[in-house]
């Protein structure tokens, strides 16, 4: 299966240069954790690939399964396996968990094809109940009036029951106590487990090593200034955690 290569992506916000070349690619069911200081630009790389139309691109590719992403429309982009589960999630009044999630499982199937209600449902409930969310959200709006945690294990429901082949989780456990953070990891464990798929490609954004010991990462990389400074495994996960973020700046006014 297909690689996601991140090739010297280059990301402005306006005039404003946010992502400065970075480069990275992920490998069918590899976890990458990205971690770095507030205002890295962290959150604008997960949204500009998956086509948020707020940031320009000004510099670099993305390619998957061989074809540049950046020049699929955003819903092409969502078809072929890309998905984002965002770190602020909106709420859409007036539409609920269950159509918004029939409308996007429709929308993957081929033209001509029709959802089977009765599976669809079975498989919303094994889901909801895997995250441990009640059946009786089925049929509120989309995170309206969730609470923070509410909201962070609505996005999940999403990319289970999508199984995107590549997903990017932006700061999924901020506002997760310590069993909710469980029970998101083991829905995404769950996901990575199947049997009848290949495992998706995971890219973590997070602030806190405490959610890389459920799920655990190949790769960890620090961003920082719009690049990834620096790369290891999950023992450079422990390492930030114990010294913070502070140290970059001198460590990269030496290099
Ligand atoms: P991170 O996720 O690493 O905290 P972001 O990607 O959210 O960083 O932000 C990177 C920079 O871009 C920050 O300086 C932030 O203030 C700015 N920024 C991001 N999104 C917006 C926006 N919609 N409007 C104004 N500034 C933004
Ligand atoms: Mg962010």
């Amino acid at each position: 299966m297909s690689q996601l290569e991140i090739q010297d992506l280059k990301i402005n916000l306006g005039d404003k240069p946010i992502v400065k070349g970075l480069t990275l690619t992920i490998r069918p069911g590899e976890v990458h954790a990205i971690m770095g200081p507030n205002g890295t630009g962290k959150s604008t790389l997960a949204k500009a690939i998956v086509g948020h139309h707020s940031y320009q691109i000004i510099g670099g590719e993305v390619f998957f399964d061989g074809k540049s992403v950046l020049k699929m429309e955003v819903d092409e982009r969502a078809r072929a396996g890309l998905f984002l589960a965002f770190q602020y999630p909106s709420e859409i009044p007036g539409v609920s968990i269950a159509n918004f999630l029939r409308a996007a499982v429709q929308a993957r199937m081929a033209e001509g094809e029709e959802l089977d209600a009765t599976g669809y449902y079975k498989r919303l409930y094994s889901k909801m109940d895997l995250l441990k969310i009640d059946h009786k959200f089925t049929s509120r709006s989309v995170n309206e009036g969730f609470s923070g945690g509410e909201k962070k294990r609505c996005e999940i429901l999403q990319m289970a029951m999508l199984e995107p082949k590549y997903a990017f989780m932006d700061e999924t456990d901020s506002g997760l106590d310590i069993d909710a953070l469980r029970i998101v990891a083991g829905g995404v464990n769950a996901l990575r487990a199947r049997a009848n798929a290949p495992a998706p490609g995971i890219l973590l954004i997070t602030h806190y090593q405490r959610l890389l010991n459920y799920i655990v990462p190949d790769f960890v990389h620090v961003m920082y200034d719009g690049r990834i400074v620096k790369s290891g495994d999950k023992s450079l996960a422990l390492e930030l955690e114990a010294k913070g973020y502070g140290w970059m700046k001198n460590e990269l006014a030496i290099v």
